[in-house]
C-alpha cells in the first residue's frame, strides 16, 4: 500500500528530534521509516515512522527525555545527554537521581 509522505509531518519529526540533538535521515524504508542520526558524530540511534499525528513527535521526545538525559536513548557519544541537560536542567538532574540509586 503506497502512502505519500507527509512534508508537514516529516518536517515536524526532524524538528521534534533535532531538540535532542537528533538529525532526522533520508527514509530506510520509502516514505515509511527515517532513520535517526546522532546530530555531533552521524552515528544511527533509531527509526522513527512517518505514521505519526500532528504534535505525536513532540510528545515522543518529551516522554522520552529522562532516557536521553540518562543515557538509556541516544548515542553513546554521550551528545543527547549534553544537550538535554541544556534543556531542562532540573529535570535533567532529577533523571540522574532516579537512574543513579543502583550506579
Ligand atoms: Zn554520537
Amino acid at each position: 500500500m503506497a502512502k505519500v509522505p507527509q512534508p508537514d509531518i516529516v518536517e515536524e519529526i526532524r524538528q521534534a528530534y533535532a531538540r535532542v540533538g537528533i538529525t532526522l535521515d533520508r527514509p530506510a524504508t520509502y516514505g515509511t521509516y527515517y532513520r535517526l542520526l546522532c546530530g555531533a558524530c552521524g552515528k544511527m540511534v533509531g527509526n522513527v515512522g512517518d505514521r505519526l499525528l500532528p504534535g505525536m513527535a513532540a510528545a515522543l521526545v518529551e516522554q522520552q527525555f529522562d532516557l536521553y538525559a540518562t543515557g538509556g536513548l541516544g548515542c553513546p557519544c554521550g551528545y543527547q545527554r549534553n544537550i538535554t541537560r541544556g534543556l531542562d536542567a532540573t529535570r535533567w538532574e532529577a533523571a540522574q537521581r532516579r537512574h543513579g540509586g543502583a550506579a
